[in-house]
């Protein structure tokens, strides 16, 4: 719907709404001058023995029918009315939801495209400099070093695009034993590669060398997600906790950072597929608005639970509980 459509389209809701009121009064007029003129007529035909043709009913029929019309004019009038309202009120709905999938969608190609081109730019100014200029290994090992980090995140840019491909026919749960202790040691070296320069805790007070039967992969996947945006949408001076326990019949995974936080309003939105808070045009931060919508799946597909709530004093905590 352009400019010009949806000025056309108030205009005529607005116009059809006027006339059907005026209609209505139009209608309930006529009717209270028909009741008063047979009223009238009846009054007359009583007092001067008249006998009228066709037949003029008596004067508490006359009545009946008036009350009886008055009721059906307001009533009919009542129904449309809220029918019609309902009617726009529906179509004003759908065209907002596609207005808002048509912003998603560009914010989401703009995005994508930032997230796949920041890596490729980086690796080949990288490339270049080893091509061009004659290194020290030191100079060397850092340089590769760094291109393998991006490296990494453009595979995980593409694995989060492959799983979101992917659970449009569901994501299905592989359970699998594996002990804490492994999933610390796993996610302690991924925070040491991906986020070195953060202050990230694993804690737990859980047995570490009981193996423990749960989605392990989308575990990591929903570990991954909620840790770099705990790391993104934080300043870097601060910590970022995190927390798996065990206990009867679930797992539980938290998060928190003591970052910007996330407004009550936007709490149900952001878990929507490429919903990002705020507009991609003035938004500077890296994502694909794809993280915590994977979250969510694998969390539903788990018969798992997802709270969010605000950490204090400041900042976000996302706790997930999965069944073991
Ligand atoms: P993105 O790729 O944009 O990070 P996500 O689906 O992971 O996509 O998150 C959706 C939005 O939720 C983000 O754009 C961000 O605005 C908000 N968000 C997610 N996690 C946090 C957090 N820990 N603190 C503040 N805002 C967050």
């Amino acid at each position: 719907m352009n400019r010009y459509t949806r000025i056309l389209a108030i205009f005529t809701a607005a116009y059809i709404g006027l006339a059907l009121t005026w209609w209505s009064f139009l209608l309930f007029h006529k009717n209270e001058a028909l009741y008063e003129s047979h009223l009238q007529l009846r009054a007359l035909a009583d007092q001067h023995q008249l006998v009228l043709r066709p037949d003029l009913p008596d004067q508490a029929t006359i009545i009946r029918t008036y009350q009886g019309q008055r009721m059906m004019i307001i009533g009919e009038s009542l129904f449309i009315l809220i029918s019609v309202s309902i009617g726009i009120w529906l179509i004003f709905r759908s065209y907002l939801r596609e207005q808002r999938v048509i912003r998603q969608r560009r914010n989401f190609l703009l995005s994508i495209t930032h997230e796949l081109k920041t890596p490729l730019t980086a690796m080949r100014l990288a490339f270049e400099t080893i091509q061009k200029r004659q290194l020290n290994p030191d100079q060397l090992t850092r340089l590769v070093s760094s291109s393998v980090r991006e490296a990494d995140r453009l595979t995980e840019t593409v694995n989060n695009l492959l799983l979101t491909a992917r659970m449009d026919r569901k994501y299905v749960p592989r359970i699998e034993a594996r002990t804490l202790q492994t999933a610390l040691e796993n996610w302690t070296a991924e925070c040491q590669s991906f986020w070195s320069g953060r202050h990230i805790t694993i804690h737990t007070n859980s047995a570490r060398e009981t193996p423990v039967n749960a989605d392990w992969t989308g575990l990591d996947i929903i570990f991954r997600n909620l840790v770099e945006n705990a790391v993104k949408y934080s300043p870097s001076d601060t910590p970022v906790h995190t927390s798996i326990e065990v206990h009867a019949g679930h797992l539980t995974l938290a998060v928190r950072d003591e970052g910007t936080g996330i407004p009550p309003s936007e709490r149900q939105r952001i878990f929507d597929m490429f919903y990002r808070i705020g507009n991609e045009d003035t938004r500077a931060g890296k994502g694909t608005g794809l993280g915590l919508y994977l979250v969510r799946e694998i969390v539903h597909q788990n018969k798992g639970k997802i709270e969010l709530r605000s950490n204090e004093p400041k900042g976000s905590c996302f706790t997930i509980q999965l069944p073991i």
